[in-house]
């Protein structure tokens, strides 16, 4: 008790001390203890829960070098850089750096200069060869760990070479992390890792901070300018924007571009240079947003992503949580917007065809709908298919915000079953909406549908409505859709119930906007949103985010790697004048104290003597 809390004091330390933080998060301080205490740990924790803290600081506080595995160069990088601009000596060995520098760094290492090493795999696995057994070395990190799971989303066959680790290291302690791990990936990652009684430390899912929005897809007009609504409400920060294909991408930067946005593209089938050139641009803040498929996004760890929006259904909850996970990493509000259509579950499911393991994935498929279609809070659902079910609503969500507003349904559904059965149950989804609305087009009127009694029966909706209200029946079973037959539609027997008048159908009102905009109902979201709205904050903020894009050209790093929005935003708060009270501010320590109070102050007194 006595040493642990003495660990702790040490470690509060160092936060402040490098990192400018005042207080760990849930799960942070038994970690870093647990480690401390030369214990093997398994960590799962959501994707910008803090989970790099919990191994940097025992690297700082315990003696000799801590070696951090990693799958991804462009992660290794950020953090590397991150880390040296809280002074704290870091450095990476991988082949996307040049052969010189990974000497130099070899050198560094066998002077005992280097505190946290970033490795890839592969080349640890050589280097680690030759490692003197008296070398001090403070901890494993195993990064991703769930790449090395053959269950997990992303196996690395690399990975599964890392037992070596403790045949040649046995007493180091080894931590294993991850944002993402059932039971199955889970224990694999401790056997395959030889972790011996590992504490298991599983964080709450949950991120409060991110709003939940899922609507049908309203129409292509609607929907941008629901798009161009979201990034001008962060004018000043940026999104993601994740499409079904590269050539949906593409068409959505266009789209944004002659809207005068700017934008970048970023998917498999450009070259490296271009997709590095896109990542850069929007680390760096050049462009406001990224139109890119699911490639995009692994170890980027911008923390003032504001939104994050899908364009399409994605495949399953796990991808859909994770691509979401990249907003908000600040812990200052930030939302998620979903549109998604028949034709995306259509699409999806020919994807999910053509691959391996077919069955899991169309129930995950599956899930993901009634994800979509979901009337009651979002974030209930979510976090019980991570298996943490809470009791109580989210608020921050567009269930909870406008909740459903049930309508009758009957006549609607009436008209909708009743056309299919007159088609002789032989068309789409489309098509059939184009029956109800009455539309002239060529194939409906060659195959007489424009004589059946229904036609131009729903007129009074427009085409989106009607995708809706199929969908709700959809979910209802009142109707199913034969994927395996061109997708055509079929009554059920309630279908056909409903068509008798024997049973009543309820829907939920469809609108085209949500009748309120999100608001943050968390207690630290509503507390952010008084602090902003204070009257001239958001002139001081926009001068000190330009003194900080000025800093980070200079210096030829990321934006946030100088500061965080979230010490910005603090910076207007408590209007520091001078250097202790600078190095007061939240995420401000010492290095960054030295390097940057005289700007940073400069900026606020010359602010404040123009105010009076
Ligand atoms: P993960 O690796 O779990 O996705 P990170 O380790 O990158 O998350 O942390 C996400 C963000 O939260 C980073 O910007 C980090 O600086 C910040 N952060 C982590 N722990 C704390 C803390 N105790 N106090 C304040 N900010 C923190
Ligand atoms: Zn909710």
């Amino acid at each position: 008790m006595e040493k642990k809390t003495h660990i702790e004091l040490q470690a509060l330390a160092v936060l402040k001390r490098f990192f400018g933080y005042d207080s760990f998060r849930p799960g942070q301080a038994e970690i870093i203890t647990t480690v401390c205490a030369g214990r093997d740990c398994a960590v799962l924790m959501p994707t910008g829960g803090g989970k790099s803290l919990c191994y940097q600081i025992p690297a700082l506080i315990q003696p000799g070098m801590a070696v951090v595995v990693s799958p991804l160069i462009a992660l290794m990088n950020d953090q590397v850089q991150a880390l040296q601009a809280n002074g704290i000596p870091a450095a990476s060995l991988h082949s996307g750096q040049a052969d010189a520098e990974n000497a130099a760094v070899i050198e560094q290492i066998r002077h005992g200069q280097i505190k946290l090493l970033y490795v890839s795999p592969e080349r640890l696995l050589i280097e680690m060869e030759r490692w003197p057994s008296a070398m001090r070395i403070s901890l494993f990190a195993v990064d991703e760990a769930h790449c090395i799971s053959q269950w997990g989303h992303d196996f690395r066959p690399e990975y599964t070479r890392l037992s070596r680790i403790k045949e040649l290291f046995p007493s180091v302690p080894v931590i294993a992390l991850t944002a993402t791990a059932d039971k199955l990936t889970r224990a694999d990652i401790i056997s395959q890792l030889r972790l011996s009684r590992p504490a298991v430390f599983i964080s709450s899912f949950d991120r409060p901070n991110i709003s939940l929005t899922v609507m049908q897809n309203p129409g292509r007009p609607k929907k941008l300018s629901l798009i161009s609504a979201l990034i001008d409400r962060y004018a000043d920060d940026s999104g993601i924007i994740y499409c079904i294909s590269r050539k949906a991408t593409e068409q959505m930067a266009a789209e944004l571009s002659v809207r005068g946005y700017s934008v970048a593209v970023y998917h498999a089938g450009m070259s490296a240079s271009a997709r590095n050139r896109a990542q850069s641009d929007f680390i760096h803040g050049r462009v406001q947003v990224v139109c890119a498929t699911v490639a995009f996004g692994m170890g980027i760890d911008k923390s003032n992503i504001r939104y994050v929006i899908h364009n399409n259904l994605p495949r399953n909850i796990e991808g859909y949580y994770q691509e979401i996970g990249r907003a908000g990493r600040d812990g200052l509000p930030a939302e998620a917007l979903m549109f998604y259509s028949f034709a995306d579950v259509a699409t999806l499911r020919h994807f999910i065809e053509e691959g391996e393991r077919e069955k899991i994935n169309m129930e995950k498929l599956s899930r993901m709908v009634d994800y979509a279609e979901t009337g009651v809070c979002r974030r209930r659902v979510l976090l019980s298919y991570f298996s943490e079910p809470t009791d109580h609503d989210c608020g921050n969500c567009d269930v909870c915000l406008s909740p459903p507003q049930r309508i009758d349904g009957n006549i609607i559904a009436q008209k909708a079953l009743s056309a299919i059965v007159r088609t002789g149950e032989r068309v789409g989804v489309s098509m059939l909406v184009d029956i109800l609305r009455g539309s002239s087009r060529a194939d409906l009127i060659a195959r007489g549908f424009d004589r059946i009694k229904t036609y131009g029966a729903g007129r009074d909706l427009s085409a989106p409505e009607w995708k809706a209200y199929l969908g709700q029946m959809l979910q209802l079973g009142l109707f199913e859709i034969a994927y395996d037959e061109g997708n055509r539609l079929k009554l059920t027997s309630a279908g056909s119930r409903v068509l008798r008048g024997e049973l009543p159908v309820v829907l939920s009102k469809f609108y085209f906007e949500r009748p309120a905009g999100p608001e943050p109902k968390t207690s630290a979201g509503r507390a952010e949103e008084t602090r902003r709205s204070a009257p001239d904050d958001a002139a001081l903020l926009r001068e000190l985010k330009r003194l900080r894009a000025d800093m980070a050209r200079i210096q030829g790093i990321p934006p946030y790697v100088i500061f965080s929005d979230r010490t910005l935003q603090d910076i207007c708060r408590r209007r520091p004048t001078s250097r202790e009270e600078f190095a007061a501010v939240f995420g401000v320590g010492e290095v960054k104290t030295e390097r940057y109070w005289t700007h940073f102050t400069r900026v606020v007194r010359l602010f404040e003597s123009k105010k009076n």
